[in-house]
């Protein structure tokens, strides 16, 4: 028997429009330079269909790439709707990519257009002789009235000359709404494209009291950027509830953050551990009025213990998430379970740290190197595979597929995690990551967030180093406030969390930390630095 309900295709059509109707008051605020650029969402939704009809005029069809290379700003969000809503696919584009990975993503995705922002156009200029589909860059800049750049088109010309659109086209669910390229991978990067089905459902369960716990009454602002996994989804729900949504530009220094979340009175803000880490002393001797500020969901790395402490010392709740560009990325999240709430406040931040449960829709597994589940004892580990209606099924045109499916139907993640009594998953490295030591697994994320927990220590990032008896040694890459602390204290810390082989053969003091362009560690090339590394134990 079939249900007799209506089959209205989940498109993002029906976000945008809502948004649009009811509340067309509500402010989009993007900081500038020297102020701050406001609009509410009547006049967002005024330009959205200008821009649609722009794309029209460039002659781009469902299903053709679009292509940003853009800040957080009102414009990026007026792209992330007009493209899809019009049948086109966006394509957010990571600025922080050298060169030739980024000619080979924009040739790969097949980008008829790129949007470009005024600060970043030398960077496209630097590579427009290697792109092979694009026809158009449309120049976006908050002086719209200087020069329009040569063989660029001016956003704000686009917009204006151009008839609304008002006939939305109807796109079916399964069509591509966006597509990203994965960062967490070796060799080139791989593309990932989201269904409109997939990002609708992502965002109704994104928004859950019990996921992110979005309303309309938030003021929304995410640090992410809007370039890395489609923003974890914030705008979608966002633009979805109605929220006021404020963007911080490319002013991304600790200090212009506290001073946005001061004066946008931002309730809630996602971003990595690394922006909010050295945001937390700055937050913390209490220069800035953080009173409106509750929640800010952390991911895409591990967030320390010290960190979630110290946030809920200011009142602030960091809820620790997990996910990638290949879920969409929202998978999993930790938050204490009711019948959790007698525990003490030391095992509950222990949760915490955890990344959690699954998002409802997610299903997840962990296997080890047998092919079988790994029991739920908070000690075995096993890689996370999962499952979801906003999971990725198959990289775009990549022949590399196969190796990150199962035969049964599952996403391979690459992130090894144990899964305790409760269910809360623990992500304890990539697999690429693990130290073997003499045939045992070591966790480097465990280590780093033992050493982390000294307060001299700002960042800490453990590696394998080659080592002839046991195959592999841990090293730790750590980055001090001060003075460096004596070798013992950290080791004191260690002592009591681990067994004698699991400690680091060594420390060693860095000025920084390499990162990825997702602000990331970057272990790869920590390897490659200290593979020389030798220490005499
Ligand atoms: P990306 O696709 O760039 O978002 O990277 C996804 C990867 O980031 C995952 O496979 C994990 O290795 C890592 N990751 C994301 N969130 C977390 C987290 N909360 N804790 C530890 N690792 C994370």
């Amino acid at each position: 028997m079939q249900g007799l309900m209506m089959d209205v295709p989940l498109t993002l059509k029906l976000f945008m429009l809502r948004a649009a109707q009811y509340f067309p008051n509500k402010e989009i605020v993007t900081r500038r330079q020297q102020d701050y650029h406001r609009y509410d969402y009547r006049t967002w939704y005024q330009r959205v269909q200008r821009l649609a009809g722009g794309l029209r005029s460039l002659n781009i069809q469902k299903g053709d790439r679009v292509g940003t290379l853009a800040w957080n700003t009102h414009r990026h969000l007026e792209l992330y709707f007009a493209v899809p809503c019009m049948g086109a696919v966006l394509h957010t584009l990571n600025l922080r990519l050298p060169d030739d990975e980024l000619v080979y993503i924009i040739n790969h995705a097949g980008d008829r257009v790129i949007f470009v922002d005024d600060s970043l156009l030398p960077l496209l200029v630097r590579i427009r002789e290697r792109l092979q589909t694009v026809e158009h860059v449309i120049w976006m800049s908050d002086q719209p009235n200087s020069e329009t750049p040569p063989e660029t088109l001016n956003y704000e010309t686009l917009l204006s000359a151009e008839v609304p659109v008002f006939d939305w086209p109807e796109i079916e669910e399964t069509a591509a709404l966006a597509m990203c390229y994965t960062s967490g991978t070796t060799g080139l990067p791989k593309g990932v494209v989201y269904s409109h089905r997939a990002i609708v459902l992502h965002t109704f369960a994104a928004a859950l009291k019990d996921a992110l716990g979005i309303g309309e009454a938030d003021v929304v602002m995410p640090v992410v950027p809007m370039f890395h996994a489609l923003t974890w989804g914030i705008p979608f729900v966002a633009t979805m509830l109605g929220c006021k949504q404020v963007f911080p530009g490319r002013y991304l220094q600790p200090e212009s953050i506290a001073q946005i979340l001061e004066d946008e009175q931002v309730t809630i803000s996602g971003g990595v551990p690394s922006i909010w880490l050295p945001l937390q002393e700055i937050l913390s001797n209490g220069e800035y009025d953080l009173s409106h500020l509750r929640t800010m969901p952390v991911g895409g790395s591990a967030a320390p213990r010290s960190l979630i402490e110290a946030y809920e010392r200011m009142g602030i709740q960091i809820i620790h998430a997990w996910g990638m560009t290949e879920t969409s990325p929202l998978g999993t999240i930790s938050r204490i379970k009711s019948d959790l709430a007698r525990l003490s406040e030391e095992e509950q931040l222990r949760i915490r740290s955890k990344q959690g449960l699954p998002v409802p829709g997610i299903e997840l597994r962990g296997i080890d190197e047998q092919g079988l589940e790994i029991p739920w004892d908070g000690k075995t580990m096993g890689e996370l595979q999962v499952r979801g209606p906003w999971v990725i099924q198959a990289y775009f045109q990549d022949e590399r597929n196969d190796e990150s499916f199962t035969e049964d139907g599952w996403f391979r993640t690459g992130d090894v995690i144990t899964i305790d009594g409760e269910g809360y998953i623990q992500i304890v490295d990539r697999t690429k990551d693990l130290v073997k030591s003499g045939g045992e697994w070591i966790s480097s994320l465990d280590l780093e967030n033992a050493i982390m927990s000294h307060p001299e220590v700002v960042e800490a990032a453990v590696i394998a180093i080659p080592h002839v008896r046991w195959q592999e040694r841990p090293l730790a890459v750590v980055v001090v406030k001060g003075s460096p602390p004596h070798r013992e204290e950290i080791f004191a810390i260690l002592r009591e969390r681990f067994a004698k082989w699991q400690l680091p053969d060594d420390i060693v003091y860095v000025d920084e930390i390499p990162k990825t362009s997702v602000g990331k560690f970057d272990k790869k090339m920590l390897r490659a630095q200290f593979a020389k590394h030798r220490v005499d134990v």
